[in-house]
């Protein structure tokens, strides 16, 4: 009866004047964004949020093994003169590691932004391995936790896991994964941050967009992610939309120019991707991991500047 009713609506043309009315609708808002721009209309979309976001902050820094220095007391003091807050370590010895770590730290502003863990896969089928794995990403995490970073970095699969994976549902077991790394971070207070990479590296997880869905599905204040400019380079269509997807789930983030040197290095530009990270209100540390062309001790500095110029530009 009720699909009767809306049938003969439509048969005397209310259904044709409600497409008509969205249709206008949508011309209307496709004339506005096409008369700003449609990266500065979607940027001032989100500095209109301002009053329920914080505002942005450009925190840079750096993985340690970049940065110049006889031993990690220099490396801090270094970063900190070119302009650096964040230091991200590596996952070697981590535990055995957190009082050197505090001790560089101390009485400097740096403080530690993630770890970078190179364990992994987390996603294979055999459950004594993903035990394995899973038990030291644990480690790691209670690790991590203690130095105060965001969290510590994973990449479910590389490429060489292809194999094992096949024809195994990966979003599944990952999911089932990040359950229990998610409850164990949270509990410690840390996060799991998962990173898409590019298709030459992994065959699984490659756009922020994807990440930002699998935290969503993991529900869990252990579970976030990351993105890293040199991936996505080949995977995203837009910069500035990538981080716009990924929301409040984004904790960290890699700087690499498109042939993964230093930002500034080459014509990757940074300011789309900029515009995302301020009109989500990004606040946390956005760390290099790329190789240096020329001396560290001044390429290093000019970069951080080439991003702070950029980071204005993406403001203007
Ligand atoms: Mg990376």
């Amino acid at each position: 009866m009720k699909a009767q009713a809306i049938g003969s609506r439509q048969a005397e043309g209310e259904g044709i004047m409600d497409r008509r009315g969205f249709l206008k609708a949508c011309a209307v808002g496709i004339g506005a964004v096409a008369g700003l721009g449609s990266a500065r209309a979607l940027a001032s979309a989100g500095r209109g949020r301002k009053a329920l976001r914080p505002e942005a902050q450009l925190r840079l820094g750096s993985q340690e093994w970049l940065i110049p220095g006889g031993s990690l007391r220099e490396k801090v003091a270094n970063l900190e003169k070119y302009g650096g807050t964040g230091l991200e370590v590596g996952d070697r010895d981590l535990p055995g590691r957190v009082k050197e770590i505090r001790e560089a730290l101390a009485g400097t502003k740096v403080r530690v932004s993630a770890v970078c863990a190179a364990g992994g896969p987390y996603i294979v089928p055999d459950e004594s391995a993903r035990k394995a794995r899973m038990e030291n990403a644990k480690t790691l995490l209670s690790a991590a936790a203690d130095l105060g970073s965001t969290g510590v970095i994973m990449v479910p699969a590389f490429n060489n896991a292809a194999d094992q994976l096949a024809g195994r549902p990966a979003r599944d077991l990952l999911l089932q994964v990040l359950a229990e790394l998610g409850e164990h971070a949270e509990r410690v207070g840390s996060r799991v941050l998962i990173e898409p990479l590019n298709r030459g590296e992994a065959f699984f997880l490659r756009q922020l967009a994807d990440a930002a869905s699998i935290c969503r599905d993991a529900n869990s204040p252990g579970v976030a992610m990351m993105g890293d400019f040199y991936h996505m380079r080949f995977e995203e269509t837009s910069d500035m939309g990538a981080f716009l997807s990924a929301g409040t789930y984004l904790r960290h983030v890699h700087l690499g120019s498109a042939s993964r040197k230093l930002p500034g290095q080459d014509d990757r530009s940074f300011v789309d991707g900029f515009r995302g990270l301020r009109a989500i209100g990004y606040r946390d540390f956005l760390s290099l991991e790329c190789s240096v062309k020329g001396d560290p001790e001044e390429e290093i500095p000019a970069s951080f500047r080439f991003l702070k110029k950029q980071w204005k530009e993406a403001g203007a």
